[in-house]
């Protein structure tokens, strides 16, 4: 018998220190899905596109405790809708995109979490600031208003394995600690356990949790 969400949950929760928590990626996933595990006691949700969430977000707007963590690729043109849907975003990748966001959520009275993200290690596939870029821009992004800079999130090139992952990682939680920054968005479906470990305070987990997509990526990306 298929695993079931309850019990794929109830496992990754036994296992997360206390120090780690779960946001469950739902992109990909119907709106049933994510209120299954809101049932469960489940309430922080990672997407990805603007639209495929807004879509779920409607649908569960009855479910007033969900708390939304945006982790995609943010283009410029969307930040206003990201910063009034989402109260996180871990995909802080440019000093522009940060100073937009600010400028913008002092528009809107929000006060977004922002997390920047990083990008330790060359890959093509993936934006983010290299470690000394970061801290050149560190003065400015203390002084952005509304905002709150809070953590910093990362991802694993593809091809790295799990030693190389760990000291990735390790080197992410080490340039937060140097910042005095709290949070850790680091640790997948494939790498949460060397996440958790370096210190990881947000695991970003989908496949592992909602189990393979039912819906393709194209069909998504359509709607
Ligand atoms: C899809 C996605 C995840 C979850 O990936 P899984 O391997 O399914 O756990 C985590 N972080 C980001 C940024 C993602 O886009």
């Amino acid at each position: 018998m298929q695993a079931s969400a309850a019990s794929r949950l109830a496992a990754l929760q036994a296992e997360l220190p206390s120090s780690t928590r779960l946001l469950a990626v739902s992109k990909g996933h119907p709106a049933a899905a994510i209120r299954e595990l809101a049932a469960l006691g489940q309430t922080s949700f990672g997407e990805s596109r603007l639209q495929e969430a807004s879509a779920k977000q409607q649908a569960l707007a009855d479910l007033p405790r969900l708390d939304w963590h945006f982790i995609g690729h943010l283009q410029a043109n969307k930040v206003r809708p990201v910063l009034r849907q989402f109260g996180w975003i871990h995909s802080v990748d440019s000093l522009a995109l940060a100073q937009r966001a600010a400028r913008i959520a002092g528009e809107e009275g929000v006060t977004p979490k922002l997390l920047l993200q990083l990008k330790l290690r060359p890959d093509p596939a993936k934006g983010g600031f290299a470690a000394d870029d970061l801290r050149q821009a560190w003065p400015e992004l203390q002084q952005l208003p509304a905002v709150q800079i809070v953590g910093l999130m990362t991802m694993a090139p593809l091809g790295l394995d799990l030693e190389q992952r760990r000291g990735l990682f390790q080197d992410c939680a080490a340039l937060a600690h140097e910042l005095e920054l709290a949070e850790l968005s680091m640790g997948m479906s494939g790498d949460w356990r060397e996440a958790a470990q370096a210190g990881s305070t947000w695991v970003r987990i989908g496949s592992a949790l909602f189990g393979p997509k039912p819906l393709s990526g194209p069909t998504w990306d359509a709607i």
